[in-house]
């Protein structure tokens, strides 16, 4: 990627005020009216359009856009052990690299600069990152299913190992891929070296009321308490669903600091059965973020079109249209309702230079006040621009390459026997 001139934006709009935005090494370096271009800025017009914070993914397996449309509309684990797990074990690194660029055009296209990814051959989903000029927090995958503890070590170390050197975008973590793939040593083995390399930890957890049941009755624990018992639940950690959460789980999970990341269309499509408690999350103090999971079992990764659903289910299922308000739901789709996801504030003199230029001229935010607007009526079309570290990745509504990002991933999709165009 080329080094970033300083870049100018003027006539956004924030909080309904005119504004001028200048960012220097990746950073924002004057923000507010009267900030103007300076001779040899790159410059954007953006007269009229909303300046806000980008969306924050917070759980996906960004590559498994190559699984779209392969659902056959399957519960999670017949969906898992029929559909997915054969094709992945196919899998080039060359498929991770082009699912991932075709996952960061949509995520650029819908607003989203920041994602926590779980997926094979991670060392070619950092890649796709940096090429595409996204930012993520990546992980390989760990099971030890057949008993291999060797070897989910092996991956863990050398995938940490391979992403520390992926440049400034990409950040490793480590990514167990749940209690009911993962054993109880290797869980505790991940949690030590966790604490040893400083990294994030990133697991589902209590996706299904199976895996609640089965966890009862294998350590006479519920999921978030066996978790905390390995030592999983600290201030680096992400734990993507949380359905099934009960309130001593919410009060732990808080008190240790951890985030939970809802994926309400994912857990409606797999049809998980229950809702995130987001209210009682929000009571007992639980920090919170948005995700899509993976193209594969949701199939979109417009995370603006999931905002919609995750206010809409947690009003539905508390029978309270109060239950959730537009601007905090706004706030958790940035990653502002968790320290880990959000890392400070956004969009102000010092901040990285992320940040989203909205279409002036879309009906969906002409009247009316713009949270409500993001979160109930705008589709991820909306946004014009998207700015990652002081890049402009996209301008206007064109992003560079699209084609060829396009193609490719639908070259290998076909290569794995995914893609195939039958009329419906
Ligand atoms: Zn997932």
């Amino acid at each position: 990627m080329s080094e970033t001139a300083a870049l100018a934006v003027s006539g956004a709009l924030l909080h309904g005020e005119r504004v001028g935005l200048r960012c220097e090494g990746g950073r924002i370096a004057a923000l507010g009216p009267g900030v103007e271009p300076r001779p040899g800025d790159e410059t954007i017009d953006a007269t009229g359009a909303p300046l806000v914070t980008p969306l924050l993914n917070g759980h996906t397996h960004a590559a498994m856009t190559l699984f779209r449309g392969s659902g056959g509309d399957l519960p999670l684990l017949p969906w898992l052990e029929e559909r997915i797990w054969p094709v992945e074990k196919r899998l080039a690194g060359e498929d991770a690299y082009w699912g991932t660029r075709l996952a960061c055009a949509e995520m650029i296209r819908s607003g989203t600069a920041r994602f926590w990814d779980m997926y094979w051959f991670p060392e070619e989903v950092a890649r796709a990152v940096g090429d595409a000029g996204l930012r993520a927090t990546v992980g390989a995958p760990l099971f030890d299913l057949d008993g291999d503890a060797e070897g989910l070590r092996e991956t863990a170390r050398t995938s940490l190992e391979r992403l520390e050197s992926c440049g400034p975008l990409v950040r490793p973590s480590l990514t167990p891929h749940s209690i009911y793939t993962v054993s109880d040593e290797s869980l505790r083995w991940v949690a030590e070296l966790a604490r040893e390399r400083r990294v994030p930890v990133h697991i589902h957890l209590s996706e299904t009321e199976r895996e609640v049941e089965d966890c009862l009755s294998a350590h006479d624990l519920r999921p978030a308490h066996y978790l905390d018992r390995l030592g999983l639940l600290g201030e680096r950690t992400v734990l993507a669903h949380g359905v099934w959460l009960d309130r001593s789980e919410l009060e732990l999970i808080a008190a240790r600091g951890c985030t939970v990341v809802s994926n309400p269309v994912a857990n409606m499509k797999l049809a998980v059965g229950g809702t995130f408690p987001y209210p009682a999350a929000r009571e007992a103090g639980v920090a919170v973020g948005l995700g899509t999971d993976g193209a594969g079992s949701n199939d979109s990764l417009d995370l603006l079109a999931d905002l919609k659903h995750f206010a809409l289910a947690q009003k539905h299922a508390a029978g309270d249209a109060t239950a959730i308000e537009a601007a905090e739901a706004w706030e958790i789709a940035t990653g502002q309702r968790s320290p880990l996801l959000g890392e400070g504030e956004p969009l102000a003199v010092g901040a990285p230079a992320d940040f989203l230029l909205l279409d002036p001229s879309a009906p969906e935010l002409a009247i009316g006040e713009l949270a409500s607007n993001l979160v109930y009526a705008a589709p991820g079309a909306v946004v014009d621009t998207t700015v990652v570290a002081g890049r402009v990745l996209m301008r206007d509504g064109e992003l560079p390459g699209l084609e060829e990002i396009v193609a490719r991933a639908a070259e290998r999709a076909r290569g794995l026997g995914l893609s195939r165009f039958v009329a419906p």
